[in-house]
């Protein structure tokens, strides 16, 4: 399968690491959205969040006991958002499960 984001987490493709454990890899969003602007994806091929179910649940709370982590080195002490886009209307462009740490100041409250 070609994947931009296993061909990430394999070095294939290189990018700026920024945390790696068993689970997930970590690394910034080569056009940031905002002045810290990192993705969190699972190595196991997760297409979206859209299909998050008992057979992967557990990768998916080992990613949400990574981000705090991920936050801390990343020196998020006043607050972040984390975003999943999913499918064609929620603007998916990689069709990898990753969740954007967004931060590093005071984001809009706009949403949508
Ligand atoms: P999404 O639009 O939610 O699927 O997010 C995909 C994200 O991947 C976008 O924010 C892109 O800027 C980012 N992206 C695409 N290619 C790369 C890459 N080679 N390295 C880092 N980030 C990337």
């Amino acid at each position: 399968m070609n994947c931009l984001f296993c061909s990430i987490i394999k070095g294939d493709i290189p990018s700026n690491k920024v945390y790696e454990d068993e689970w997930c890899y970590a690394f910034l969003d080569i056009a940031p959205q905002a002045p810290v602007h990192c993705l969190v994806v699972p190595k196991e091929h997760i297409s979206s969040a859209d299909v998050i179910g008992a057979d992967n649940s557990q990768t998916v709370a080992k990613i949400f006991e990574a981000i705090p982590k991920i936050a801390k080195e990343l020196g998020l002490a006043n607050g972040y958002r984390i975003v999943s886009n999913i499918g064609d209307d929620g603007c998916q462009s990689v069709k990898h499960l990753h969740f954007h740490i967004l931060g590093g100041k005071k984001l809009s409250e706009n949403m949508a």
